[in-house]
């Protein structure tokens, strides 16, 4: 199996904080990875990393085996490389519909035209999308009033709408219900084995990951603490000691 990602020696600093530290990790092409670690060791400053929302200090990140650290986002995001948010980002007040339109905004598209000269396919597209995810009977709904769970399905469908290779997906499950979990995780395990999209990781909810990744690096003050098989690292007594906040 090929490598799609590939982070060699990536270095980020803050000021003084070392939010990354010479971190190395590789994602094969076609599987589902895990990145954990506690709160404040680096994740979500990784994931902006390697899709480009800022430059790191040091080292190399290749997608599909181009450089991608020096380039902007949407460069970055038409390679196929596209990730979620911890904090959802959708227009509340607009339908569900909608917001799918936007997020596949094209360039020569401005946000005011876009709505009167929609693509049939467009439309066609966005509802087989919401109809996986499970929101075709909400599609008309205003995002804002869906539920928290809801809105991260919609947020989970606007990424496919871009039809990326591989997603970044920073903790999908995080404030969901504990019902509504394990909806987001078959959807998950669907989008990569159906649509054949890579999936990278982040989740807070051990069991989630467990159920989730084959593969799972852990992350500790900024650098990678342990990396192998879901099974192992979940005994892993380094990464047990990190979450107890023994080290
Ligand atoms: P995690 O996602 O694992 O909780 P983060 O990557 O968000 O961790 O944060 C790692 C460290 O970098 C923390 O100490 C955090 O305060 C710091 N940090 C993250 N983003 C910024 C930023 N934009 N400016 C300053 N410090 C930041
Ligand atoms: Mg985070």
């Amino acid at each position: 199996m090929s490598k799609i990602l590939k982070v060699d020696k990536v270095y980020k600093y803050f000021g003084g904080v070392k939010a990354n530290e010479n971190i190395s990790l590789t994602v094969e092409e076609g599987r589902i990875v895990g990145l954990i670690g506690p709160n404040g060791s680096g994740k979500t400053t990784l994931f902006n990393s390697i899709v480009g929302t800022h430059p790191i200090d040091k080292g190399s990140i290749q997608f599909e085996g181009k450089e991608v650290s020096e380039l902007p986002v949407p460069v970055i995001a038409k390679l196929g490389l596209l990730r979620t948010f911890q904090q959802t980002r959708i227009y509340g007040k607009l339908n569900c519909v909608q917001n799918m339109l936007i997020s596949s905004k094209q360039e020569k598209d401005n946000f005011f035209t876009m709505f009167t000269k929609i693509p049939e396919e467009l439309t066609t597209k966005s509802e087989d999308i919401l109809n996986f995810v499970g929101l075709y009977q909400k599609r008309k709904l205003r995002a804002g009033d869906l539920s928290f769970g809801q809105q991260k399905l919609l947020e989970l469908a606007m990424a496919l709408m871009n039809e990326p290779k591989m997603l970044l997906l920073d903790e999908p499950t995080a404030g969901i219900n504990p019902t509504l979990i394990n909806g987001i995780i078959d959807r998950l395990i669907r989008i990569n084995k159906e649509y054949g999209i890579t999936l990278f990781v982040i989740e807070h909810n051990m069991r989630v990951i467990m159920d989730l990744a084959e593969h799972i690096y852990c992350l500790a003050h900024g650098q990678l603490l342990a990396e192998g098989p879901a099974d192992k690292i979940r005994y892993d007594q380094r990464v047990i000691d990190a979450y107890l906040g023994a080290n």
